[in-house]
């Protein structure tokens, strides 16, 4: 398929545009198109990856994540590897072949522990993908990670401009690190996923167009989107826009501009709205993350307020949440659900 390339301008007029019709409720004909896309290259089916969330510890300050390191109310957790070894087997037994390790930036797990544990998880699961979300790490250390059996690694690049980047974050972290990871995960072979915060505070449409032509240049092949939340504990308690309208209309536009991604419906979009999951397939997104951490830290592992942790967000209850995507029109594919192109 010949894709057509936008530009900057353009990508900047269509979410204008599809921002104004949300308020007409106009958005059918961009979801049928998102819709149609995603039938062409998975079919109705829609993956299942088990979340484990496994250290609350973080050495960085994104200023709008509750697990920044200079919130001092925030509860601070880490499982060992035998810990995430087993919440990997539990799901695992419930059919999950696709396992997400996602932590803050956390210096206890050196590049050994987090090899000997992708090996584990391999070696005893040999059927399984691993995804990582760890963060910005060397190009070296995050080929150890491949080479140990990691598939995946999620990094979203939270705003493709700089300036805003800045005004999200610490003067320490560094924009162009975090777009040059991405880049090395792409070069070493993972399945590279990016993505950014819906309504983040100072977004613009021009920064929107933004990470939309990054995306494009980049060619991922996972994006994971929501609406930002605000955590109470953090310096943007008070900036809230609730709008999932916004988030649709862009995983709609991400599923355009890459047809084959695999996007998921995030648990951020559950959390302000729990119908928006339904409407999320409709606009394109073919992935669910539920929670397979531990039940007793899950409430601990609070990026926002009010993160939704237990009912269709939770491995426990995969038996209803099948039943649900089923009668959605849409099937449960309980497989590796690699990108088209890995396979
Ligand atoms: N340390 C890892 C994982 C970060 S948490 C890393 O750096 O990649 C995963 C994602 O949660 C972040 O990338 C961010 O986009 C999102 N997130 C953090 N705080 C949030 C908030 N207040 N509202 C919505 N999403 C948030």
């Amino acid at each position: 398929m010949n894709l057509k390339k936008y530009s900057l301008k353009e990508f900047e007029e269509q979410i204008n545009f599809y921002y104004y019709e949300a308020s007409k409720n106009n958005l059918d004909e961009l979801y049928n198109e998102a819709e149609i896309l995603k039938n062409k290259y998975y079919g109705k089916d829609i993956y299942l990856r088990a979340l484990i969330e496994f250290t609350t510890y973080c050495k960085n300050e994104c200023y709008y994540c509750g697990l920044n390191c200079k919130n001092d109310k925030a509860i601070r957790y880490r499982l060992s590897n035998k810990n995430i070894l087993d919440s990997c087997k539990k799901s695992y037994n419930l059919g999950y072949k696709t396992f997400v390790l996602q932590g803050g930036e956390d210096s206890y797990y050196k590049d050994e522990i987090i090899t000997d544990l992708v090996y584990s998880i391999k070696t005893e699961m040999p059927d399984s993908a691993v995804t990582l979300s760890i963060g910005e790490k060397a190009k070296s250390s995050y080929k150890m990670y491949f080479d140990a059996g990691a598939d995946r690694f999620l990094l979203r690049h939270e705003t493709a401009d700089e300036k805003h980047y800045q005004k999200l974050h610490a003067a320490n972290l560094s924009h162009k690190n975090r777009m040059k990871c991405l880049y090395n995960l792409k070069d070493i072979g993972y399945q590279t996923g990016a993505g950014f915060m819906v309504d983040s505070p100072y977004q613009t449409i021009e920064t929107l167009a933004k990470d939309m032509m990054f995306l494009s240049d980049l060619q991922p092949e996972m994006v994971g989107i929501g609406p930002f939340i605000p955590h109470m504990d953090t310096r943007f308690k008070n900036y809230y826009i609730p709008d999932v309208k916004h988030t649709l209309i862009l995983l709609a536009m991400i599923r355009k501009a890459l047809p084959k991604v695999l996007l998921p419906a995030t648990t951020a979009l559950a959390t302000i709205d729990k119908k928006s999951r339904s409407e999320a397939f409709k606009a394109g997104a073919n992935v669910l993350m539920p929670n397979a951490s531990p039940i007793c830290h899950r409430k601990d592992y609070a990026l926002y307020d009010g993160k939704e942790n237990s009912n269709l967000e939770a491995v426990e209850n995969t038996g209803k949440l099948i039943e649900y995507i089923n009668n959605l029109g849409s099937h449960v594919k309980l497989s590796r659900g690699d990108h088209v192109d890995f396979r």
